[in-house]
């Protein structure tokens, strides 16, 4: 099963995905958190994308696209992967295409309202170690995996209007883009976790199988 995750920054594609992952047995790739491990390694990459990140701008298209051929390529997506972050762009979606033509079985749109996504992300903590997300409490430590809890330098306010805006430019046009190819399940994405993921389940072999 090959699944894309769409949605604005905030809606709760990490947690699906991670989600989602556990319950097919297949990776689920977030380019964020790559490109986030790039630079906290120091790496070429992550010299380069350092500060694009921070500013809350996408990181050119050719860049991110030889990273995700790369990165699906392995073994370990022969059965099939989840895309957390990719596509973020109609040429990057097109890109997916030509690497593996029909690749993807379902795109899942998380529909949340954008006040919602502003205070989701303006209050949330990230651990450094394995990328999940927490609500601003009194924890430092992440409780699955023990990394430090720390927030984006991107989730703070004035980078995150940045970040919506370039979500509606340049990633939302890619849910008409599959949308138009059948291959598009859309879910309201408040509520608790668990729920969402249910929805999310019950709507996804509509298209998926
Ligand atoms: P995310 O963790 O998905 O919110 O991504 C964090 C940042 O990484 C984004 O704001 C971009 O700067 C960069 N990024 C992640 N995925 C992509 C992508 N597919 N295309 C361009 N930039 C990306």
């Amino acid at each position: 099963m090959r699944i894309v995750l769409l949605g604005p920054p905030g809606a709760g594609k990490g947690t699906q995905g991670v989600l989602l992952g556990k319950s097919y047995g297949i990776p689920q790739i977030s380019t964020g958190d790559m490109l986030r491990k790039a630079v906290t390694d120091e790496t070429p990459l992550g010299m380069q994308v350092k500060e694009i990140i921070r500013d809350g701008k996408l990181v050119p298209d050719d860049l991110i696209i030889s990273l995700i051929e790369e990165r699906i390529s392995g073994d370990d997506c022969r059965k099939g992967f989840i895309l957390d972050g990719f596509p973020r762009t109609i040429e990057q979606g097109e890109a997916l295409e030509k690497v593996l033509p029909g690749s993807v079985d379902v795109t899942i749109y998380l529909n949340v309202p954008r006040e919602e996504v502003v205070e989701r992300l303006a209050g949330r903590l990230t651990c450094r170690k394995c990328g999940a997300v927490y609500r601003k409490r009194d924890i430092s430590v992440c409780p699955v995996c023990g990394g430090d809890l720390y927030q984006r330098e991107d989730d703070q306010k004035s980078t995150i209007e940045h970040r919506i805006k370039v979500y509606e430019e340049n990633t939302a046009p890619l849910v008409e883009f599959y949308r138009s190819k059948g291959k598009l399940v859309e879910v309201g994405g408040m509520g608790e976790p668990g729920d969402i993921f249910k929805a999310l389940q019950e709507n996804i072999s509509k298209v998926g199988s």
